[in-house]
């Protein structure tokens, strides 16, 4: 077998979370200069977190760059899995970090929750339909497409390939909370890499993590629980996205009284609820996004503009728990101040359980090696970690509404 075209010398970027980013294969420089991966700068990482976190405007692009080289150092640096591997799942591994987030929508999830098919969905089609992305694999190796996609869907013949991207202690995760601790500014999603990585090994397929790396593991799960409640579920971050879902709400009413505003084409399939060709997603990036709405602040419709000039302008929505009687009140003094309850309510709920433990499906769950040699998963290795799973899961239910009915509550 050919091996693979290495580039004329490593080429090496920049970064504030690894401080540099190496690449030496003509397939993953060709990809990182792809249409489709170069869209990941127009789509912020944190979607409405922005909105309380002034840095928070990174992108899934340095994020996915960020996961690519995590993955890099992993197949290289640690022995264990670098002995593992053959130079094709190398290079298959490290092409769907760098792709794993293709797919995403603009302000993620909030978007997510109108499109016909997940982010993961719309990945692997890009990656085996665009010509482009196909192309690049396949000219590297035949057969590459089908099997970068297939380890992004935990399809692939050799498990650690999916694991290493997508696991309990995985190279996506690790960037997350490093980058988002970083652009937020918060400290909480902090945890020390490089000792997890002098500690990883891998076992019957499996990466375990030695004994005398459990302290540095507790770490990066209590790193997760504090990133999810500070910033993942902020809030703040949340009523922006609750703003969103109330103009789409708009925009679908509008579509199906063939009412849809002629100034924002690239929403009409979408608000139409068909389901889009990988062209029309595409077009769908938080540019056209906010373009979209700056026209329509200016449109017809007076919901729709109105709408559309808070997310622009940080109107964001005020919020309180989601009681029965909360909800209640608040429709009622929004009928009361000539707010439509339809479009100016919404209602989310999140919740967090720390860990869970495994539950039949090895790939989700952390295992250490103790000193003799025995594997144990990591709440019963970890007294921390096996208080923190008897806990309570904690959960959040919050109605959003406009701060001009503050005075009436
Ligand atoms: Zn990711």
């Amino acid at each position: 077998m050919k091996a693979f075209e290495k580039t004329d010398e490593v080429k090496v970027l920049r970064d504030p979370v690894h401080r540099y980013i190496h690449i030496e294969y003509e397939v993953i420089w060709n990809l990182l200069n792809s249409r489709w991966v170069q869209r990941m700068r127009r789509i912020r990482q944190l979607g409405g977190a922005f909105s309380v976190y002034p840095g928070a405007d990174h992108t899934r692009f340095s994020h996915s760059v960020g996961v690519y080289e995590i993955v890099r150092r992993m197949i290289t640096e640690i022995p264990d899995i670098c002995e593992a591997l053959s130079e094709r799942e190398k290079i298959t591994v490290m092409a769907a970090a760098l792709l794993h987030d293709l797919g995403h929508a603009p302000f993620s999830h909030a978007f997510e929750a109108i499109l016909q098919e997940s982010h993961e969905t719309y990945t692997c089609r890009i990656i085996e339909e665009d010509p482009e992305i196909r192309g690049i694999l396949e000219a590297a190796a035949e057969g590459l497409a089908k099997q970068t996609a297939d380890v992004i869907r935990h399809q692939s013949a050799n498990p650690l390939l999916s694991q290493l991207i997508s696991g309990q202690l995985d190279a996506d995760r690790m960037d997350y909370l490093l980058r988002d601790a970083y652009f937020t500014g918060t400290k909480y999603g902090e945890f020390d890499m490089e000792r997890i990585f002098r500690t990883m090994r891998v076992e019957n397929g499996r990466v375990v993590i030695k004994e005398s790396g459990i302290y540095a593991v507790e770490n990066y799960v209590m790193a997760r629980y504090h990133s999810y409640w500070q910033i993942y579920y902020h809030p703040g971050a949340r009523s922006y996205e609750a703003l969103l879902r109330c103009l789409f709400r708009r925009l679908r009413d509008l579509a199906q009284e063939g009412r849809l505003p002629e100034s924002i084409p690239e929403f009409e399939p979408l608000m139409k609820q068909e389901t889009l060709t990988l062209d029309q997603y595409f077009a769908l990036d938080e540019y056209a996004c906010s373009y979209a709405f700056e026209r329509l602040s200016h449109g017809d419709d007076p919901i729709a503009a109105d709408l559309s000039a808070r997310l622009l302008n940080r109107g964001v929505f005020d919020y309180i728990a989601a009681t029965a009687d909360n909800i209640r009140h608040v429709r009622a003094c929004l009928e009361k101040a000539g707010f439509d309850p339809r479009y100016y309510q919404a209602k989310d709920d999140v919740m967090q359980k720390v860990y869970v433990p495994y539950h039949g499906d090895s790939n989700n769950a952390i295992w250490i090696r103790l000193h003799g040699g025995r594997i144990l998963e990591l709440s019963e290795a970890s007294s921390i970690v096996s208080c923190l799973v008897q806990g309570k899961t904690l959960r959040d239910e919050r109605i959003y509404y406009p701060k001009e009915i503050r005075n009436l509550l």
